[in-house]
């Protein structure tokens, strides 16, 4: 007798609801190699250095040295000379104290939320923080809540509601996918008012911000006790990987108690390779990050709207399937650019996001915004 296909029957329906949704995802093949020719305005290679020749030369470099992977958690046999010398300049870089590097920025906001709380502690995230803040939040098993998106007052609120708690409260510095800056010194303060602990997410503030140094360290709050800043390794700096850059105590604490760090295999030795070389390169020179910025001010140039705070313009589009054709025409005509919709977008907006590379010449800029305008401006007749 055979059983009934439980499974089976579970997938179609939630493939078809998917489907209903208008939620489907693809991981279609978009690029062929380094040189396939495309313009580049998706990815979050911001600074260009992930095709860098000297990054390049630094990961081959360590995979003759070290070979393909670090083959232990970093507390059995998985630390390696590599892995101290990155954090040391990720820390120099960002003007914390320490660093520790993690698997990936996911696991490092995985490891620094789970770690810091614990029983008595609450969690408040702005409200279009990143996914992994809110699976961190999640997983920590304490009472949390979002406050609204780069509003101080309301933080200052949520935090007097819950006086008496140690609570740690998650930003971004640059927001991933509408692009635009925290209020961080304010915020800060709010915290520091409360006695809260602030996590701020730099993925997206690395490299580009601060003249590369990061947004933190821009408006004079890195060395803050109570502030921890958070990076991943896998977008202006070219490579793989994350970090968590705080002082000493939680660091400790962190290679104590973070599982996401105690229980993975530490970083491949080539990405924290690359990673160093490209951190190298960032501090060598800051100029690498104007470019970006120049490139972000002609972009807003073209779409008429205001500059973006980092390197990612966001387009609105009209919906779900306006913005995926929109992706798709582009691509054909040999710009990729992202397309992000529901359940990807805090707001619910779906919308392109156009990254200002800092290795694209002002006449590519110039190109890509031409035929971008094009293509959302059929998009929105067709609407109309
Ligand atoms: N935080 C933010 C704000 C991000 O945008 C991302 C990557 N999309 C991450 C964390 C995760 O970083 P990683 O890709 O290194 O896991």
């Amino acid at each position: 007798m055979s059983s009934r296909d439980v499974w089976g029957e579970w997938l179609t329906e939630r493939g078809e609801l998917r489907r209903q949704r208008g939620t489907e995802r693809f991981d279609a093949i978009l690029r062929q190699g380094r040189d396939d020719g495309l313009l580049d305005l998706a990815s979050n290679d911001y600074l260009g250095l992930a095709q860098d020749e000297r990054v390049v030369a630094a990961a081959r470099e360590a995979l003759g040295h070290y070979g393909t992977s670090a083959s232990a958690s970093r507390l059995v046999t998985g630390t390696l000379p590599v892995h101290r010398e990155l954090e040391s300049a990720l820390a120099r870089l960002t003007g914390q104290p320490t660093g520790l590097v993690f698997s990936t920025g996911y696991a490092a906001n995985l490891g620094v939320l789970t770690a810091l709380t614990g029983r008595g502690a609450q969690i408040l995230l702005d409200a279009h923080a990143h996914a992994s803040l809110h699976d961190a939040a999640r997983m920590s098993r304490v009472p949390y809540a979002t406050f609204a998106h780069n509003d101080p007052v309301a933080l200052d609120a949520a935090l007097a509601e819950r006086a008496g708690s140690r609570v740690v409260v998650a930003v971004e510095s640059i927001y991933s996918v509408l692009g635009d800056a925290a209020p961080l010194l304010e915020l800060a303060s709010v915290c520091d008012r409360h006695g809260a602990l602030l996590v701020v997410d730099e993925a997206h503030g690395v490299g580009v911000a601060g003249a590369g140094r990061g947004l933190v360290r821009e408006l004079g709050l890195a060395g803050d006790p109570r502030v921890v800043v958070t990076a991943t390794l896998s977008k202006a700096l070219g490579s793989q990987g994350g970090a968590v850059l705080a002082p000493a105590a939680i660091r400790d604490h962190l290679v104590n108690t973070a599982r996401s760090f105690i229980f993975d295999t530490g970083l491949a030795p080539a990405s924290a390779a690359a990673a160093l070389a490209a951190v190298r390169i960032v501090e060598a020179e800051p100029g690498l990050a104007g470019r970006v910025r120049a490139n972000a001010a002609a972009i807003s140039a073209a779409f008429g709207t205001e500059q973006a705070a980092g390197a990612v313009q966001s387009v609105p589009m009209p919906d779900a399937d306006t913005a995926v054709a929109a992706c798709l025409d582009l691509r054909a005509q040999g710009v990729l650019v992202g397309c992000f919709r529901p359940p990807s977008v805090p707001d619910g907006v779906s919308r392109l996001r156009v990254t200002a590379r800092a290795d694209l010449s002002p006449a590519e800029v110039q190109e890509a915004t031409r035929q971008i305008r094009a293509v959302v401006h059929r998009a929105q007749d067709v609407i109309a």
